[in-house]
Parts: structure tokens; sequence; C-alpha cells
């Protein structure tokens, strides 16, 4: 049967796929695809496991034989002799071979996925007793796991494990030949930064925001995503075929052959129109008066200089560092780790220049599952400069390796959330502690402008303040607007109310970007606005040259630059942040 599901549209495109269904069960088990070679061992692996099982539950059953006569023990038996029987149970033993032969997976995931599509059927039994036995299934499913996590598995080294996070390494995954898309109800940023090397097409979560770090981290990507899905990953089961369509935020769910028709038709125009925006990589971004526009990649990594230079930024604008930091069950990369990873991207951006921010962990950007903020209000707590400021060990660690790093090409440092002249003096003195540190090991480090987010309504409004601190400015609107307008970026409950467009956030946008230029320092926008062609005019009209955004984005938005002239837009951009309904203004 064919049906919608609606969510949020993060990333543009469309994906056509089966869908792999990937819950955060309580069954924390590794899911790799193995390669043709590899299937009999793990058919033999299942086997192996599920023999031992068999075994284990005839040594209770024998142990009980004595005992007889009691009604407990009965009914123990009884019980024991349901488990054998579906431990046998022939469509589980067929389906998991299906997943193992056909798509490819490990035998755990394989077992996993089976485990779903016969839970989903007893679910929907009348007779309440066989409902019931969905947790004898569960129950047998969770021994034979537990079997085969004693044997070694042949080709993924599984991921250090996170109590209900997942294990996945699709880097030595092999793909099989159609396309997949990923279903879950959640993953974390970190989780998400994983399937960037994976072979899916496309993302779905039942979670999430459009400027939740784990949206973010799928539009990096540059595939078709959907968050805020809500019960998408109940609904859709695994091997479904599902189109994702990332411009609208809607999912179909086995569609018909006219609805895949057309979307197939669609995803091909899609296909024509990047490959006609490839043609403007190398054209300088000037508009139509002559003014320069700078545009700046964001990356998670160092490897993502690479997709920035393909499509000719002229820097990176935010390195997102705390990504180097997430997901490692508490172990800090040390300044050795550190300063190789900066040094990559610096020297992987061949002399542009490479603006690192200060790791940013807390809120959504837990540190790892150990670590897991369940602070009442985790956005408003202690995260960002925060947190940073809190550890001034880990904090000098970082300050040192992004000092060494910057003797290998030109170096921003810039500093998530700072709101308070107190911070900005901390870190001053952090910073010259971290340069005599260094001068006292004779080690070589370089020279770094110094530049703070503008995150938080109260530095908006403080802005000279700042200037005499800094030598740039950088707008962080994805937070601006959560602190601005008191939503949670991540709960998808409140995420109608995000709006770039409210007067209240054009106002603090415009103002930082007007009293920048007024004392000649650099400002740019790196939140998700910068990346929004339908904003670019509007912050062109502002006064901003300078937009960071991924590299995914870059060129949509150049094309918009190519075609503006700042001097027809100057007064029109004023009456739209005067307006009281700025996105009605800018349509007239
Ligand atoms: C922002 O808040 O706009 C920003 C760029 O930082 P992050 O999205 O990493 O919080
Ligand atoms: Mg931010």
């Amino acid at each position: 049967m064919t049906f919608s599901v609606h969510g949020q549209a993060v990333s543009r495109g469309i994906a056509i796929g089966r869908a792999v269904l990937v819950a955060s069960s309580r069954m924390d088990v590794a899911h790799y695809f193995i390669t043709d070679e590899q299937v009999r061992g793990e058919i033999d692996r299942l086997r192996v496991a599920r023999d031992a099982v068999v075994e284990e539950i005839g040594r209770v059953q024998q142990g009980l034989s004595g005992l007889t006569g009691k009604d407990a023990h009965h009914e123990l038996a009884a019980l024991l002799d349901v488990h054998l029987m579906l431990l046998q149970d022939e469509q589980l033993q067929e389906g998991v071979k299906h997943w193992i032969t056909e798509r490819h997976y490990n035998a755990e995931w394989a077992l996993t996925s089976q485990l779903e599509v016969i839970a989903r059927q007893f679910d929907e039994m009348e007779d309440p007793y066989l409902r019931e036995r969905k947790a004898d299934l569960e129950q047998v499913v969770e021994r034979v796991l537990r079997q085969m996590s004693g044997v070694a598995s042949p080709v993924a080294t599984p991921l250090p494990s996170e109590a209900g996070g997942l294990r996945v390494d699709w880097e030595e995954a092999e793909a099989p030949e159609s396309h997949l898309v990923l279903i879950a109800h959640d993953l974390s940023p970190a989780d998400m930064l994983q399937f960037k090397q994976s072979v899916f097409a496309g993302f779905v979560t039942d979670v999430g925001g459009k400027t939740s770090h784990t949206a973010i981290v799928a539009r990096s990507m540059d595939i078709p995503a959907v968050v805020g899905a809500r019960t998408a990953s109940q609904l859709i089961q695994q091997d479904d075929w599902v189109i994702i369509d990332g411009d609208a935020g809607v999912l179909i769910v086995n569609p018909s052959p006219v609805l895949l028709t057309e979307y197939s038709y669609k995803q091909r125009q899609g296909e024509v129109e990047r490959e006609r925006l490839w043609r403007i990589k190398n054209t300088p971004a000037v508009t139509l008066d002559g003014e320069r526009v700078e545009l700046l990649a964001n990356i998670e990594q160092p490897e993502d200089a690479t997709p920035a230079l393909a499509v000719g930024a002229v820097g990176v604008g935010l390195f997102r560092t705390e990504f180097l930091f997430m997901g490692r069950n508490g172990q800090l990369p040390d300044e050795e780790e550190q300063y190789h990873a900066y040094r990559r991207a610096v020297e992987g951006m061949h002399g542009l220049p490479v603006t690192i921010r200060t790791v940013d962990v807390g809120a959504d950007k837990p540190l790892d599952h150990t670590r897991r903020d369940d602070h009442l209000n985790p956005a408003l707590g202690l995260r960002a400069i925060r947190w940073s400021l809190s550890e001034p060990a880990m904090f000098l660690t970082q300050l040192r390796a992004v000092l060494r790093a910057a003797a290998h090409g030109k170096v921003n440092l810039l500093l998530p959330m700072v709101a308070h002249l107190g911070e900005i003096r901390q870190v001053l003195h952090l910073l010259g502690q971290a340069r005599q540190q260094l001068d006292k090991r004779a080690a070589v480090h370089g020279a770094v402008r110094l530049g703070a987010m503008i995150e938080v309504p109260a530095s908006a409004m403080t802005v000279p303040m700042f200037l005499k601190y800094f030598d740039f400015l950088s707008i962080g609107t994805n937070d601006l607007i959560q602190y601005t307008l008191a939503i949670d970026r991540v709960d998808e409950a409140v995420s109608h109310l995000y709006d770039p467009l409210h007067p209240a956030v054009l106002k603090l946008v415009a103002n930082t970007i007007a009293e920048c230029r007024a004392q000649g320092k650099g400002v740019s926008v790196c939140g998700e606005m910068a990346g929004d062609p339908a904003l670019t005019r509007l912050l062109l009209g502002l006064g901003l040259r300078s937009f960071s955004m991924h590299p995914s984005q870059i060129l949509q938005v150049k094309q918009q630059i190519l075609r503006a002239d700042t001097r027809k837009l100057r007064s029109w951009a004023q009456s739209v942040v005067n307006s009281d309904e700025p996105a009605q203004a800018m349509a007239d």
C-alpha cells in the first residue's frame, strides 16, 4: 500500500531506494555489508550460534525433567519448547538467509532485521496469547546474538559500542546493487558523520529540526534527507521502496509505478540542474555591479577540504572541530592528534585561509553517550565556549594545537557562543598562556586572527564591545535564531516556529553586519542562512560580502550572486528588515 509521511526538508534532491531500518534497539549490534564470498561464512556463523542455543535450551530442559510435577516447572518447560520452536521457525531462518544472501547484511543485522519483520506480524495478531509470543522471539534472538558476540566478525571491526548507540563500519562495506535509504528513529551527529562514506542514497529520521546538527551533517553530504518524520521508522518496514523528496520534506512509501516514474523524472531533472551549476565553479563570485563576494566552506573533517576546493571555495569559514572530539568514549584527542588534523585541513586548502572554531560540544552535540547532557535545558547549559572555559586543560591543548597548525598556513581562530566580557578576557588570557607554553617547549607556532561567533542576542546587541577585542565576527544564525525565538533547534515540535525571517532575527543580523562594516572589520554568516539561495539577495542587500556554507550549497548561492545588483538591493533589504512581515515584503 502506498502512503506518505511528512517531515522537515533538510537536504535537497530526490532519492529512491529500499529502506534499511537501523533501529536504536536494546540489541546493540554491528551493521555492515559483506562480500559475496562471505555469505556462506555468515550463514554458518549464524547456524553455529543457533545450534549452540538449541543445545543450551536442551540442557536446561534436562535439568528440569527431574523436577516435574511442579506447576512452575511445567510452565518453564512449555516456554522452552516455544523457544525451541521459534528458533527453528522457517520464516525466521529463511528471512535471515534472505537478508544475508540478497542484501549482504552481516549475520547480526540480518537477524535483527528479520526479528523486526516477524515482530510486526505478532503485533497485528488479534489473539493476545500469540501477540505475547513476540517477547519470546525477542528473547530467543537475543540469546543467539549473545552467542555470536563471542565469535569474531570476519570483516568489520565494529566501532566502540556506546549503550543504545549504533555500531557501524560502512567503510569496509560493499554496496549492494540497488540504492538504499536509511531510516532511523534518531541518529546522533557522530553517527551521521560515519555515514559520510556510506552507500546510502538518502536519510530519514523520526526526530530532529532543520538546523539540528544531524540535519546539518546530512546536508553536508549533499544527499536527500528528511528529519522530524515522527513515526516513519515505525510505519516503514525493512526493504520497503521509499522515495525521499528532500525538497518537499516528504516520503512516499511503496509508491505506485506512476509515482515512481514521476519521481525518477524529477530526479533526473535535478541531476541535469546540478551539472549545469558545475559550469560556474571557476567563475569569480562577483555581482553585476562588480561587488566581490567571498564564498567559504563549512567543514566537519580535514578531508572536507577537497570538496570545498572542488566547488571553488576561497577558504574555510567554519571548521567544526567538535567532530574530532565526539563518540570517543571520553578519550579526548591529544595535542598531537589535533595538530595533525588542523594541519591537514590547512594544507588541504593550499594557502587559502582556514577558520578553526574551538570545540562546540553540548546540547545536541554530546561528546558521547557516556556524557549525554542530562541537564534540564542543555541548549542553555554548559556548551561551546562555556564548556571549554570550564575545562581549561582541554582548552589549552586545543589552543596549542591550533597555534601550531597556524605555522603551516593562514588560520583564523573562532570562538563559539561568547556573550560576556569576562569570557573574552579569559580566552585572551588562555591564548597568551598557550603561546607561552609553546615558546617554552620551543615548538613552532604561527599567528592567528581572532574571531567570535555572534550566536546569542546578547552578543548581537553588543557588537562594538566585541569589535574592541576581535579581528572579525561570524554570525551563527542557527543558534542566533534558536536563542532569539526561544525554540530548541532539535525539537521538531517547535520547528514550525524556526524562522530566519522573523523581524527580530533580521534586525540582529543587519545590525551586526552594519556595525562591522562601519568599523572596517570582517563579518561573515556561517549559519544555515548563508547557504540558503532564497536569502542570498537579502544578505547581500544588508551588506554581507562573506558567506560560509557547506560545499554542496556554494554553487547555488554563487548563481544568485552573479545575478544580483547590490545597488538595487540596499533599500529593498532595509524595507524587508523594517517590515512586520519580512517574508511578505520579500515576495512583493
Ligand atoms: C550556528 O549556530 O549558526 C553555527 C554555525 O554553529 P553550529 O550550527 O555548529 O551551532
Ligand atoms: Mg552555533
